[in-house]
């Protein structure tokens, strides 16, 4: 440890909450430097939805490397571009209907964020970008005026502008539509919002605290959007790729945004790489107008391409379906027995649990650690527990984590554990 605390800047954060020296990962685990064993059920924050080292996407990578591949081309034209374009458009747009150019941004998530945004500004003439309460959008300034979060938005050390937060789905009880509020803002000339470019939202909010928008909710912004010529945003960079059980986590609520930002899982592989889809008549950038040297990486493209696979037939969402119920009853008899009142949520395999002490998370994330399982917390006060398995981990190993949970939080509230014996299960497991 002591050369990433001499040496490496104090922004350092992960690595705080799970101080370990990480050396290899298979499928759900990762392996210490002490050949200690973690099950994973954070994913690089949504980044390994097919888990670490996928055996068919390494060996298409694999084999592209010792061919010599090429790895480089800036935005020139490349034969691992072109193939992954036309699997995502067979395999992923053509069966859903759906029309979208593709844009390359740089490769992380926030670089799509900020291209959508200024796409969305160039197209329109406006300036203001709608984003919604407990929103998380990357770091860079555009993503983070439309980023809830007060520490992070502080963090920019210049004011945040063009941007305004209208409450999310849920934000004001269960009893309110905040679509109500939002509208009657559109509607209203003396509201003293001024019309939106864009509006960007997830359709759940990882980082806010899995906060889960409903299919009714979508829809009517959705139709918002379109009558007031505002351009929908859907930023997939975390939910994206399968998480909530579909490709798309908005297929559910059948809507069709205008821009769709993905991210993170896209390359399959933990290799950086990302995507904004622009509906045709909305791609209106000049040539070059938006580059960068790393729009698109060619190694990144050959490992999406065979991700792909996991997308030719409806198993993986039938998967996710199944385990995603698993979760959700496990967390929910957990919370009626040991934790009356905390909240679960999710869709697919993203879930979280709220306790009524918002301690509390951040407690049992840290016992978990101790017992072999990598869980992180989200929302504004890490408030609540998020769980985020690869969406291809066996349902034993998934047995296996929700009982270190149940266990760690049994720990924590200092009442004896349960029947199971959650270390006796990990390694038999292993
Ligand atoms: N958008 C969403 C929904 C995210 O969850 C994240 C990261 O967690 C980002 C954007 C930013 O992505 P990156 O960290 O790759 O810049």
């Amino acid at each position: 440890m002591i050369t990433f605390e001499q040496h490496e800047s104090e922004v350092r954060g992960y690595c705080r909450t799970f101080p370990a020296i990480f050396s290899s990962a298979k499928g759900a685990w990762m392996t210490d430097i002490e050949g200690r064993r973690y099950l994973d059920f954070f994913c690089g924050a949504g980044v390994l939805n097919y888990g670490h080292n996928p055996d068919r996407i390494k060996q298409a990578l694999l084999a592209y490397l010792m061919r010599d591949g090429i790895t480089h081309t800036l935005d020139m034209y490349s034969e691992a571009k072109q193939r992954f374009i036309e699997r995502f458009y067979e395999v992923i747009l053509q069966p859903r209907g759906l029309h979208y150019k593709f844009q390359f941004p740089g490769p992380t998530g926030t670089n799509a964020v900020e291209a959508a945004l200024k796409l969305a500004r160039k197209v329109t003439g406006r300036e203001q970008v709608v984003g919604f309460t407990n929103a998380f959008h990357g770091m860079t300034l555009g993503a983070l005026a439309v980023t809830g979060n007060g520490f992070k938005r502080a963090g920019a050390g210049v004011p945040l502008s063009n941007s305004a937060a209208v409450p999310f789905d849920g934000y004001l009880g269960a009893d309110t539509d905040t679509l109500d509020y939002f509208e009657a803002l559109l509607k209203d000339g003396g509201s003293g919002m001024d019309m939106p470019a864009a509006v960007i939202v997830e359709t759940v909010q990882a980082e806010g605290g899995v906060n889960v928008a409903s299919v009714q909710w979508l829809q009517r912004l959705r139709r918002i959007t379109a009558e007031y010529g505002i351009v929908l945003i859907v930023d997939d960079i975390q939910v994206g790729c399968g998480r909530t059980g579909r490709f798309f986590s908005f297929e559910e609520a059948g809507i069709v945004p205008d821009i769709v930002t993905l991210s993170k899982s896209l390359s399959g592989y933990g290799l950086p790489l990302a995507l904004v889809l622009i509906k045709p008549e909305l791609d209106q950038w000049a040539p070059g107008e938006h580059n960068g040297t790393f729009r698109g990486h060619c190694p990144a493209f050959v490992t999406a391409t065979a991700a792909l696979q996991f997308w030719q037939n409806d198993a993986l969402t039938q998967a996710v379906q199944k385990k995603g119920q698993q979760v959700e009853q496990r967390l929910q008899s957990m919370a009626e027995r040991l934790s009356p009142g905390a909240q679960v949520r999710g869709r697919g395999l993203i879930w979280g649990i709220e306790f009524g002490d918002p301690l509390l998370a951040g407690r049992v994330s840290q016992a978990c650690f101790e017992r072999g399982l990598i869980i992180e917390t989200a929302g504004i006060d890490d408030q609540v527990l998020k769980l985020l398995p690869s969406l291809t981990i066996t349902e034993q190993e998934l047995a296996c984590g929700l009982d270190v949970i149940e266990d760690s939080l049994c720990a924590v509230l200092g009442v004896p554990a349960t029947a199971h014996t959650p270390k006796a299960a990990l390694a038999k497991a292993i």
